[in-house]
């Protein structure tokens, strides 16, 4: 027997006992003529103590020990002379009489401690030994109850967990696909399925009446700190539903979710709902943080016309925002908003700035343009009080402006302390367009995917006037993330066909990528609709983290490496030809 206990367990109530514990070194001390190795495993540390007295060579062995050795301990269970109020098993120490090297551990490359002196390349091409360091830990232990506890909420509502395959062909969501050449048939490929999409709209017309799966995701795409080229759904879809049936459920899931998992009290009050269009002109994102305020406040009536200020009288869009406290903010401090407003991520051109002083008289970048009254009306409209100081931007497009005013207002937000980890603000967004214009591809795009209904007052208007069709579309948000979304489907195969060719697909294209859905859309499909939730971001955001990387066990880094196994990497000649693949000559390198 390795273990008797784990070394998180044992307490003063054990004292007397001889018990055997197993787990790796964390820190040896030598203190007059003790010592103490502190002994971990994943459920706690441990004390253990050799006296040089009582048995000097066991004592000289444990001195021995290094940092990452595996040990096994036997010994007896005693009360500490200085207790550890900070550590479960503070008040207890091991008095060792046996101790075997189970396997000895070089040098770890860096401190396996809460707080390590590990970058991040290095923590992860270590990932192995990062994962035995608790914070880590932790939220791996809470990805877990998060997992348990989706199960158990969807089971107890009837869900079935259902596998799909993962070499399947396109499953268009917006991204590139990741492809995989078939051995067995040369030159095809199967795709790896960006979502389960289809395969759950065919359970559906199966009868499957109400499916789940956790399960992954693939999407070639360009990573940032909430993206993977592989990400976890937890994917949902139900038959003979509606919208609300279908937020009421993951509102439930959602709630369920935060008490269990996180101990945290959502209440009874279902969470607010939003229209896409409201949320763009209140807070410029269809995913807002409402943790707090700083609305959006359009000023083309006050300041549209009624100066001689050139940018805004021609521009289409003039907002503002309130940002209370910050009139004293200094002119290297406005002009750092301004670079930061211009810089390439946000690509505004300006800023315009009025501080309401103490007087209540207000002072713009533009006060040469306006008259007292008018910036007066602009204080008024702009409901701003002492202290306040107004940000404005303008654009010749309304929602391209309202995106780049709505940086800033988290960057205030953030600035003020509003954006508290531990506060939680969700909604539901709803009713988006169909449809948007790609500029780059000179089409119009499904907004959430080419399987989503329009609202059904609205399908006349897919032969007239297509771009302002909405949606039967809705999705999750917390905390300015969005968590989750999803769809009522089309279950037609007619309205179908007809979406793809306002897509831009041939019926011949369509029939070859899509044939097998719209086929079975022919043999009796049932309404249907689900969504999906990021499992990564919904387990980061309760870890309050800002990367989903830390709650994944192996992640990749930003070039979609992982770099522990030193993937992707070439495969060998043997394998290409196998597949017969041919690979382009290697462009010449730059000097
Ligand atoms: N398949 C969708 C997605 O991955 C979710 C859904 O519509 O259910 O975003």
């Amino acid at each position: 027997m390795y273990r008797t206990h784990t070394c998180g367990e044992l307490r003063l109530t054990d004292a007397g006992k001889t018990v055997t514990l197993s787990g790796w070194v964390q820190r040896v001390r030598k203190m007059g003529g003790m010592t103490f190795i502190d002994l971990r495993d994943r459920y706690g540390i441990t004390q253990l103590v050799f006296n040089q007295e009582t048995d000097a060579a066991l004592c000289d062995r444990a001195n021995k020990m290094g940092r990452e050795f595996v040990l096994q301990a036997t010994g007896t269970v005693g009360e500490r002379f200085s207790k550890n109020d900070k550590m479960p098993t503070g008040d207890i120490e091991i008095t060792v009489t046996e101790l075997r090297v189970l396997n000895e551990a070089l040098t770890p490359p860096f401190t396996i401690e809460e707080h390590t002196d590990g970058g991040d390349d290095l923590r992860m091409k270590y990932r192995y030994l990062d994962l035995r360091r608790e914070p880590v830990r932790r939220n791996l232990e809470l990805r877990h109850k998060f997992c348990l506890e989706t199960r158990r909420y969807l089971d107890s509502e009837g869900f079935l967990e259902i596998e799909t395959p993962v070499l399947v062909g396109s499953t268009p969501e917006g991204a590139r696909d990741f492809i995989v050449p078939s051995r067995m048939n040369p030159g095809s490929f199967y795709a790896l399925p960006q979502s389960p999409q289809t395969l759950k709209q065919l359970l559906m017309v199966a009868g499957m009446d109400k499916y789940f799966q956790i399960v992954k995701c693939f999407r070639d795409e360009d990573l940032r700190a909430d993206r993977q080229p592989e990400f976890t759904q937890i994917d949902c879809e139900m038959s003979f539903v509606e919208q609300d049936d279908i937020i009421r459920v993951f509102e439930g899931l959602t709630k369920h979710l935060f008490r269990t998992v996180r101990g945290t009290d959502l209440g009874d009050t279902p969470f607010l709902r939003l229209s896409w269009e409201e949320c763009m002109r209140r807070f410029g994102s269809d995913k807002p943080d409402m943790r707090f305020g700083m609305e959006f406040v359009e000023l083309a009536d006050v300041l549209k016309g009624t100066g001689d200020f050139g940018v805004f009288n021609s521009a289409a869009y003039i907002g503002g925002i309130c940002v209370p406290g910050c009139a004293s903010y200094t002119r290297k401090q406005l002009d750092e908003l301004t670079a930061f407003v211009r810089s390439p991520q946000i690509g505004a051109k300006g800023l315009v700035y009025a501080r309401v002083a103490d007087d209540g008289t207000v002072k713009s970048s533009v006060d040469k343009f306006y008259s007292p009254e008018t910036l007066a009306a602009l204080k008024e409209k702009m409901q701003a009080t002492a202290g306040d100081l107004i940000l404005i931007m303008s654009g010749d497009e309304a929602n391209r402006t309202r995106k780049q005013l709505c940086e800033l207002r988290l960057l205030m937000g953030g600035r003020l302390g509003l954006r508290d980890k531990n506060k939680f603000a969700l909604l539901w967004v709803v009713d988006f367009p169909m449809f948007e214009w790609s500029d780059e591809q000179q089409r119009l795009m499904a907004m959430h995917h080419p399987f989503t209904a329009p609202k059904p007052e609205d399908v006349p208007l897919l032969d007239t006037d297509p771009a302002s069709v909405k949606a039967n579309a809705y999705d999750m948000v917390c905390n300015g993330v969005e968590v989750g979304g999803g769809s009522i489907r089309i279950h037609d195969a007619v309205l179908q066909a007809k979406i793809f060719d306002i897509l831009g697909f041939t019926p011949e294209q369509a029939q070859a990528q899509f044939g097998f859905l719209m086929n079975a859309f022919k043999y009796g499909a049932p309404p249907h609709g689900g969504l999906a939730y990021g499992l990564d971001r919904f387990v980061s955001l309760f870890a309050g983290l800002d990367s989903i990387r830390d709650v994944i066990a192996f992640p990749k880094n930003n070039a979609g490496r992982d770099v522990m196994l030193d993937a992707p990497a070439p495969v060998a000649q043997a394998q290409l030809d196998e597949l017969q693949i041919a690979l382009a000559p290697a462009e010449p390198q730059q000097p």
